[in-house]
């Protein structure tokens, strides 16, 4: 091995390739819908994020095509220069209006909107105290920001109280942060206890709502709405990649902070804008939210239907509370042989294991969407008894 080789790349994919952790994502050849083609193969989609289906909805695919024959197909700049677009600031005030904050920005990714945020409102003085299972996006921004940081055991509002009262300190910034709806377990932050601990210590209370938006709440509207936090929650970040059914990512909240954020939110600063069809989809899909509340009640009735179903088949399904539903299978290997053979009877549940979750914990996520009937759902649910008994799960 050379100077400058990156051959040492290999030996460590090979490592990964015998541990059987290498990741060889499956190819999408059709739409992102409840029954679609993977790999050349007609499944049952239970991996999507696209809980309103509305990634292949014909309003957003009409809006997307409209806006690039009107404004073309790229911003051409980053925000700061010549890349703000009037669908830009026409889809921040849409997405203040739907979460109850006085602005908002938009971001290329729910992923530098967290990490560009957290980095651009605190400094290396300051203090971050951190949900241990928090999405990578606001690890690597507390990183960035260089403050200390101190991550509390998970949904442990007592020990989130005890980590801001040793750091506190004159002039010192703290945020307590946390996911809204945790993505690998489906269960949901204990805010009004957390808000309550970041009101106590004048901490400032963030919420990665990536998951709780368009799911949780009246219409959708996320956690703090779920929980009745209005103005009691500083930051809310949003992502339009999941439920939206697009993709970019937001922050709302007060105006002076996304002001801020316009001056110092680097990924706004230094990353060219989102093109005009992904902010024209992304307008209709909250015009879609707003005119079919049906979507919502279809996505929380497939939930209930199948995470009874699972239950009842005896599956251990962990502490979910909404339409993301692990399937715990322990052993690394054993999550694997189930998503593979839930794969060979044509449902598609990938497996996630260590790191991404505990050891011993490893697992099949599903993810069950408005789009599914209910025969989808019970096809499925066929199929995991099937394999459930194989591997002796049930
Ligand atoms: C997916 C996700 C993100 C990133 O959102 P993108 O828009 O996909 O970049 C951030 N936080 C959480 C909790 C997520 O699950």
């Amino acid at each position: 091995m050379g100077m400058g080789s990156l051959d040492y790349l290999k030996e460590e994919l090979g490592e990964l390739n015998r541990a059987g952790t290498a990741l060889h994502p499956r190819v999408l050849e059709d739409e992102q819908k409840a029954r679609t083609r993977f790999d050349g193969r007609d499944v049952i989609n239970l991996a999507s994020n696209n809980y309103l289906g509305l990634a292949a909805h014909p309003r957003l695919k009409r809006a997307a095509a409209e806006a690039a024959e009107r404004y073309g197909a790229g911003s051409g700049a980053v925000r700061t220069i010549a890349g703000t677009m009037s669908l830009h600031r026409e889809l921040e005030r849409k997405f203040a209006e739907f979460k109850g904050a006085e602005d908002s920005i938009m971001f290329q990714s729910g992923f530098t909107a967290n990490s560009g945020t957290v980095a651009a409102i605190l400094g290396k003085e300051d203090v971050i105290v951190s949900d241990q299972l928090n999405h990578a996006s606001i690890i690597d921004g507390a990183r960035l920001s260089r403050a200390e940081i101190k991550v509390f055991p998970h949904k442990d509002v007592q020990a989130a109280d005890d980590l801001l009262r040793q750091t506190k300190a004159p002039g010192r910034h703290q945020l307590l942060i946390t996911d809204g709806v945790f993505s690998m377990d489906g269960d949901i932050a204990p805010l009004p206890g957390l808000v309550e601990v970041a009101e106590k210590h004048g901490a400032i209370m963030m919420i990665d709502d990536a998951h709780g938006s368009g799911v949780l709440g009246r219409g959708g509207r996320g956690t703090v709405d779920h929980f009745d936090l209005h103005g009691r929650v500083d930051v809310q970040v949003g992502t339009l990649s999941k439920a939206i059914g697009v993709l970019g990512g937001f922050i709302a909240g007060p105006s002076h902070l996304i002001e801020w954020l316009v001056n110092r939110g680097r990924p706004f600063l230094f990353s060219t804008s989102a093109p005009p069809p992904v902010a024209a989809a992304c307008i209709a899909a909250l015009e879609v939210i707003e005119e079919e509340p049906d979507r919502l009640d279809r996505l929380w009735s497939n939930t209930e239907l199948f995470k009874k179903g699972l239950h009842d088949l005896g599956f251990d399904t962990g502490a979910s509370e909404t339409p993301i539903t692990p399937v715990i299978a322990g052993e690394e290997a054993k999550a694997v042989r189930l998503s593979s053979m839930l794969w060979e009877e044509g449902v598609f549940t990938p497996a996630i294991v260590f790191p991404t979750v505990a050891m011993g914990r490893a697992r099949v996520r599903t993810i069950v969407t408005a789009d599914h009937t209910e025969d989808d759902l019970r096809e499925a649910l066929e199929a995991f008894r099937r394999v459930g008994v194989r591997l002796e799960l049930i």
